[in-house]
């Protein structure tokens, strides 16, 4: 216990903590502004914390401040975005950064990344070109649509288009189709930014093709369908096939807007999961414009694509907000190279690993989680009790929302009889070196081990965890 009666008077001055040795060798390596900063966020840290300031002699406080600093500096100058473990049981994680992307994508987007590039430019010609060029190509030819362009995401893909081609005017939206993706996604709120009139038509549970007609005869200048992507209506429903849709569009002389969400570029069922609608079909159906992401189903990296009719696709690529909407080099090339796996739908679940992900094979998942439970026993032995049960993953992102994929999980059930025992493991775990993010339930942690590329990439930090104390 400190003699004097004031503590705070034995915190030195920011000036003699950098004169110390740690203090320079902290300047050395972050500079001296950024080392005044940490110095006076552990001093402001020791007055808030009475009771260990009184607790310390002169040189502890001044090795706890130095200490203070040290990790203040280490935390402030590691990555913020770092890589974590997805074991949430949720694939496409809007949150955790969704498609994890090929290989081939990585090396493509490391190649564009460190130098110059054909980005806008014509090797044949020697003059100037277009930054979709790259992909458009592919994207026809996986469509089989007209013309193509990408933008920046799908909400982006859709904002633009509506604006392109329903700029001061209405369109028609099934109510049923009015959905909310993700809190700030929402089509009603979209047409408006857009500057598009919305007008819906049709009920909640049921939309009739008569009901389009007559807004078409009202002078709406396009139809849209949005895809439900995260809710399912069941029951006395009825909803307009997309051709019946694209005739109707036809008649009046006005585009058919398919909005897909996810999209799929190839047929899902091929690899046994549930079918979700391709491009290629929307665009088969008589869709005009057709809308999805880039790192959803397809695999790829954050992007929205549009394909469909010339005519639209040079509307919106004239628009000038497109120019605010593109996508950097690294995107496109990264998207090129996915587009190109998909030119052997053989290779796709080995080559794409958000598809290899859904198509991973329960007993192959059931024998990781009793590898990984064997080790995790022992492990947390004393916080939590370790067992392996079946659950079912979910795909995310709005596909598919009520099919899912069988799978395995570990269960890890807190010792610690405490209210947040639960949330305090989970967390403990979120602070590993490599976060580990599960997915709590009924005051259990559960890791969907669907998304674990190998045991060991879950087991090898298990002593590194600090649970909280008993
Ligand atoms: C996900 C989704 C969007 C938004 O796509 P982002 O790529 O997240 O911008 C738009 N419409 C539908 C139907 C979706 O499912």
């Amino acid at each position: 216990m400190s003699q004097n009666n004031n503590p705070q008077r034995q915190i030195p001055s920011i000036d003699s903590l950098l004169r110390s040795e740690q203090g320079q060798e902290m300047k050395a390596g972050a500079g001296h502004e950024l080392t005044r900063d940490a110095l006076q966020a552990a001093t402001l840290a020791c007055r808030s914390n009475i009771t260990t300031l009184t607790a310390m002699d002169g040189p502890e406080i001044q090795h706890w401040l130095l200490d203070y600093a040290t990790n203040w500096l280490n935390d402030l100058m590691s990555p913020a975005l770092k890589k974590v473990l997805n074991l949430t049981g949720t694939v496409l994680h809007t949150n955790l950064g969704r498609a994890p992307l090929p290989r081939s994508s990585i090396e493509a987007m490391i190649t564009v990344a460190s130098g110059a590039s054909n980005l806008e430019y014509d090797l044949d010609k020697g003059k100037r070109g277009d930054r979709d060029d790259h992909v458009e190509a592919w994207l026809c030819r996986l469509t089989g649509a007209e013309a193509a362009t990408v933008v920046n995401n799908n909400a982006a893909a859709v904002m633009l288009t509506l604006n392109s081609l329903a700029f001061n005017k209405a369109v028609a939206v099934s109510r049923g189709e009015l959905v909310e993706i993700g809190g700030s996604f929402r089509i009603p709120d979209i047409m408006k930014r857009a500057n598009c009139q919305l007008l819906e038509v049709g009920t909640t549970n049921r939309t009739h093709p008569r009901d389009y007609s007559q807004a078409a005869t009202e002078g709406v200048c396009a139809i849209m369908r949005v895809h439900t992507s995260n809710f399912e209506v069941q029951g006395f429903t009825k909803s307009v096939p997309d051709k019946e849709l694209a005739d109707i569009a036809r008649q009046h002389n006005i585009p058919f807007i398919n909005d897909l969400g996810s999209g799929a570029l190839t047929d899902l069922t091929k690899f046994g999961l549930p079918a979700e609608a391709t491009a290629r079909d929307a665009i088969a159906q008589g869709s005009n414009v057709v809308t999805f992401s880039g790192d959803k189903l397809l695999g790829g990296p954050q992007c929205g694509l549009i394909v469909g009719d010339t005519d639209c696709i040079e509307r919106i690529r004239k628009n000038p907000i497109k120019r605010a909407l593109r996508c950097d080099k690294v995107t496109l090339a990264a998207l090129e190279s996915v587009l190109r796996l998909y030119a052997n739908p053989e290779q796709l679940a080995k080559e794409i690993p958000t598809l290899g992900i859904l198509t991973k094979s329960t007993d192959d998942i059931e024998a990781m989680a009793a590898t990984v439970a064997k080790t995790a026993e022992p492990a947390l032995a004393e916080w939590a009790n370790v067992r392996v049960e079946p659950c079912h993953s979910q795909i995310g992102s709005g596909a598919l929302p009520v099919d899912l994929l069988p799978s395995s999980a570990i269960v890890l059930t807190p010792k610690l009889d405490k209210r947040s025992a639960v949330e305090d493991l989970a967390a403990a775990f979120r602070h590993l070196p490599v976060p580990v993010i599960g997915r709590i339930h009924d005051g259990e942690l559960w890791f969907d081990l669907r998304c674990l590329p190998e045991s060991e990439t879950f087991t090898r930090d298990l002593d590194l965890l600090k649970p909280p104390r008993c």
